[in-house]
């Protein structure tokens, strides 16, 4: 079994519809396809649920109405039957009610995430019924009947297995496609995976069914070297580790959802990374062979804060950082980088929900610094710290840039610091050039 997820560009219009479907069709093995929304369809979803907050029922009712015609036209020109374009009408019709009514309704958390759910829940039927007016067999299966997170928003890894598990005997078919992103809460509330979850999804289910591969196919020839929406000249890493993977995304690639390498890296399933619009463009394999490589990629996340406590009685003290990690634990913050100094310690989080009821209580263990606006840097590559040269050769173009924290160290994967978010480009492009420019020769002339 391999597992293929499509991206919002992926299946962004009718073109790239039947683009995907020719994927699909060259792809021998059984599989489960997982679709993204189409693109800009989310944010949409978004915007709806900001208006209804706001109560501006009008505007929320004009761009419903708009996806709707948006809809109806993908529709008519993909499905070429009337009975094809029939049944898309129906699928058309109940997702445009289960809109409007959330109009009607007041405002809650549930009906927000009930809009959210609604592109991909879209995107898939509209495929299914393409893939059945095209006469290749498929079965269009609800996420929603094996999804689970829990209290947390945690996949209920076991809870997914079983039930997908239970979900597929049911057939006999090869092509099974399924939404991504959507699934079920504790309370069996409709619920999702974050933004741009649909990767995770596509992660959990690879391993959930022990997929042999999985793919994830979007708009670029797999990952890049550095974030190409920042820096010319990028180009496509052939192969990476799990552990490199998983740090760039966690640390801003956007190419893959933060947490989406790790189920398939638990269950070491190779994840391909693939171009949708230049399927022959061979992408990156993020497998457990990948050949050792200095440094491998840049990513930089942003809206990073940090947050210095300061105290003399840290001095020889012990406890002192159990202490402050049980303030995060408590507010349920995530730390991603620290740096300790004899009478300080410095985190960075980058959820800030709950920064004013940490600062508060992190005011009994000393002064308090926080700064905002903040992005960290993450190079990944083999980085074990008894390699020579590679600290120098990173931080010697940055001499004009000031660096807030650095972390080198923690993982054998990953260095990472922390720079003001308006340096971030700077420092990308300047990495880019004193880090690649070599690698970018060689592999033009590959
Ligand atoms: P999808 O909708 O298919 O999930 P995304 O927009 O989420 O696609 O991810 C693909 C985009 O990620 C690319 O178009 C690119 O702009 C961005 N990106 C950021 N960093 C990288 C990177 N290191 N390598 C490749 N793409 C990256
Ligand atoms: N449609 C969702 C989003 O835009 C999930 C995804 O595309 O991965 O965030
Ligand atoms: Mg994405």
């Amino acid at each position: 079994m391999i597992v293929l997820k499509f991206g919002g560009t992926s299946v962004g219009s009718v073109e790239n519809f039947r683009k995907v479907a020719r994927i699909v069709q060259d792809c021998q093995e059984d599989k489960i396809i997982v679709l993204s929304a189409m693109s800009g369809v989310t944010n949409t979803l978004v915007s709806i649920s900001e208006l209804l907050r706001a109560s501006k029922t009008k505007e929320a009712l004009e761009l419903i109405n708009g996806l709707n015609q948006k809809y109806l036209v993908v529709a008519k020109d993909l499905l070429e039957s009337d009975e094809g374009f029939y049944k898309a009408q129906i699928v058309l019709k109940k997702q445009h009610q289960v809109l409007l009514s959330i109009v009607e309704e007041s405002f809650t958390i549930q009906n927000e995430k009930i809009v959210m759910a609604q592109g991909e829940l879209v995107s898939t039927n509209l495929f299914q019924l393409y893939m059945e007016e095209i006469e290749l067999e498929s079965v269009l299966l609800s996420a929603l009947d094996f999804m689970y997170i829990d209290k947390f928003g945690e996949p209920k890894s076991a809870v997914i297995k079983d039930r997908i598990g239970k979900v597929l005997a049911n057939y006999s078919v090869n092509t099974f496609i399924t939404q991504g992103f959507i699934c079920r809460n504790e309370q069996n509330e409709i619920d999702n995976l974050n933004r741009g979850g649909s990767d995770y999804s596509a992660s959990l289910i690879g391993a959930a069914v022990e997929a042999n591969q999985i793919q994830i196919w979007t708009d670029i020839d797999g990952m890049h070297n550095n974030d190409p929406r920042f820096v010319d000249h990028t180009f496509s890493v052939k192969e990476m580790s799990f552990d490199e993977a998983a740090e760039l995304a966690y640390f801003g690639a956007k190419i893959l959802h933060p947490q989406s390498i790790i189920p398939a890296q638990e269950s070491n399933i190779p994840v391909l990374l693939k171009n949708t619009f230049k399927p022959e463009s061979i992408g990156t394999l993020i497998h457990n062979k990948a050949k050792v490589q200095k440094i491998r990629a840049i990513a930089a996340k942003d809206n990073i804060t940090a947050i210095k406590i300061k105290s003399y009685r840290m001095l020889m003290a012990y406890g002192f950082i159990k202490k402050i990690f049980e303030v995060f634990e408590d507010h349920k913050t995530a730390i991603d980088m620290i740096t300790t100094s004899e009478v300080a310690v410095s985190l960075t989080i980058d959820n800030t929900s709950k920064l004013k009821e940490i600062i508060n209580e992190l005011q009994a263990f000393g002064n308090i610094e926080v700064d905002s606006d903040l992005s960290i840097i993450c190079i990944a590559g083999d980085l074990a710290q008894n390699k020579k040269g590679v600290t120098s050769a990173i931080f010697n173009g940055l001499k004009d840039i000031p660096i807030r924290m650095i972390s080198y160290g923690g993982s054998n994967y990953n260095l990472s610091f922390l720079v003001k978010s308006i340096d971030k480009i700077a420092v990308l492009n300047i990495l880019n050039e004193g880090l690649f420019k070599r690698l970018e020769i060689e592999v033009l002339q590959a």
